[in-house]
């Protein structure tokens, strides 16, 4: 298969965020992609860097006042404070009376909806390309090809239109389906990362045209908290058209599956034209973030479930942290995808 990556991804590095009442070390480590790209090349998938599409793929999702904030947040933060201290917001705004305010720390407050978003001196670069990525693999499929796996990193599926939220700056996942409905007009997006893909959502909460379906551990006690509930359907024209299964916690493989099934048949049911999936590999058992166990022969059976929809597919990679199985479980899902 197709593997797009582009090495400007790895950029972004975060030292530590706030968790549980402690700085403790930020596990969306470059070497996440490293490991992946490494192991998918030993087993013969072809490495192709993204090319240059621009901001207006971007934009078709995002508001553009974000997408300047996050190009220029780190030079503003630089001019403002001497060293190099990653940009952490610690002020944050409910939208509902905030306003945008003028300086560079409110700006973080009101662009992020938590501090696990640190902006350091190449975070932009890096989640510009890992867009890119995203945007090449819709490409690929408009060009015809049957599937890829745009390898992600950052990740993308929390982030909203006009915040950062869970690591995700831009929502790589969301500006795929978006272009690719330059061709296709019902597209799905299929959720299978550990935590909701609550930030793709939202961004199509009112929106018809895409399917947006997530499987995940409940949010009631776990990320993404605010969003991912089972009786959340989307609203206006989009009225339906999001859905959520919800799983407990110390889920197996035959749960997981049969959350996965939901989502299957409802993109049959929608009449899915083509298909994008956010792979979140931190179901799995040994995964530092996971608190399901979701076995290597688990994600294969999920892959041989999705190859079954025969869509055009695009694998956008969302979380999956540095577990032993984190590269097994890929090399699983896309041996076993391109192999149904
Ligand atoms: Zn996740």
């Amino acid at each position: 298969m197709r593997l797009i990556f582009d090495e400007r991804q790895l950029l972004h590095r975060p030292d530590s965020y706030f968790r549980q009442g402690a700085f403790v070390p930020h596990p969306e480590q470059p070497e996440r992609a490293i490991l992946l790209r490494d192991r998918l090349l030993r087993d013969g998938h072809l490495l192709t860097a993204p090319r240059d599409h621009g901001l207006a793929p971007v934009l078709a999702v995002h508001d553009a006042d974000y997408v300047a904030f996050l190009q220029t947040a780190w030079s503003r933060w630089c001019a403002k404070f001497e060293g190099d201290r990653p940009a952490v917001p610690n002020y944050h705004t409910s939208r509902r009376r905030g306003r945008r305010p003028e300086g560079v720390v409110g700006q973080l407050g009101y662009h992020a909806t938590d501090t696990s978003c640190p902006i350091t001196a190449g975070t932009w670069e890096a989640i510009y390309w890992s867009a890119q990525s995203a945007i090449e693999g819709a490409e690929r499929l408009l060009a015809g090809e049957p599937r890829v796996y745009s390898l992600c990193r950052p990740p993308g599926h929390h982030a909203y239109l006009d915040s950062s939220s869970g690591f995700c700056f831009l929502n790589n996942a969301a500006i795929a389906a978006r272009h690719l409905q330059r061709r296709y007009v019902r597209v799905a997006i299929l959720d299978i990362d550990t935590h909701a893909g609550q930030g793709t959502q939202d961004v199509f909460w009112e929106d018809g045209s895409l399917l947006c379906g997530s499987m995940h551990l409940h949010p009631a006690d776990y990320p993404p908290y605010f969003a991912g509930y089972d009786d959340e359907v989307g609203a206006g024209p989009g009225d339906g058209a999001s859905m959520n299964v919800t799983l407990s916690r110390g889920a197996e493989d035959s749960a997981i599956l049969g959350a996965l099934d939901k989502l299957i048949a409802e993109a049959r049911r929608f009449e899915a034209e083509a298909l994008v999936v956010s792979l979140g590999l931190d179901m799995a058992a040994d995964d530092p973030l996971a608190e399901v166990a979701f076995s290597s022969e688990g994600f294969a059976k999920a892959a041989m479930r999705i190859a079954s929809l025969a869509l055009p597919t695009v694998l956008v990679q969302e979380g999956g942290y540095l577990g032993p199985s984190l590269a097994e479980n890929a090399a699983v899902f896309l041996s076993a995808i391109e192999g149904a």
